[in-house]
């Protein structure tokens, strides 16, 4: 059995919890997360977030993308968000590569030249929420009125720590 499959399964019982609801679309913290695909952070809970409280916008390291732009866009003028938290993690996946070796690996694995994408892996975690900070507070796309915070999930404790502009 596929684990599609036990999640078809699980979502059964899930149905029964979940209850007949009927949200607005709208989140009602009006805050719009940027973070990471990491299996060991579970923002719902890390953040005491209920169904209908923020976007989650998840990819490989919680960077700041055009696809993440294109998604606060319209979170922010469509959904009604105000706030941006960037929310980055330690032991991250994208600390365990650079373009280059990656690269390289993608040649020789899948015989693809990527030598054209940005993969955005870093070293420094608390350098990468800056800069992905900064590049929203540049964004024209975001106005100057919305909110931008960042932190740093630490995947041992579940501790979040603030990290300023
Ligand atoms: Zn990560």
């Amino acid at each position: 059995m596929s684990y599609f499959e036990h999640f078809l399964s699980a979502n059964q019982a899930y149905v029964a919890l979940h209850g007949d609801l009927h949200l607005p679309i709208k989140p009602k913290t009006r805050v719009a997360i940027v973070t990471c695909m990491d299996s060991r952070l579970h923002v719902g809970h890390a953040l005491g977030l209920a169904l209908g409280d923020a976007h989650i916008l998840r990819n490989a390291g919680g960077r700041v993308t055009e696809d993440v732009l294109r998604s606060l866009v319209i979170s922010e003028q469509q959904l009604g968000t105000r706030e941006i938290v960037v929310l980055h993690h330690t032991d991250c996946g994208a600390q365990t590569f650079t373009n280059a070796s990656f690269h390289q690996e993608l040649e020789t694995k899948l015989g693809v030249d990527t030598s054209h994408m940005d993969f955005l892996p870093f070293s420094d975690v608390e350098a990468s929420v800056r800069e992905d900070m900064a590049l929203l507070k540049a964004s024209p796309l975001i106005p100057d009125d919305v909110a931008i915070y960042g932190g740093i999930y630490d995947v041992d404790t579940g501790r979040i720590t603030k990290v300023e502009a």
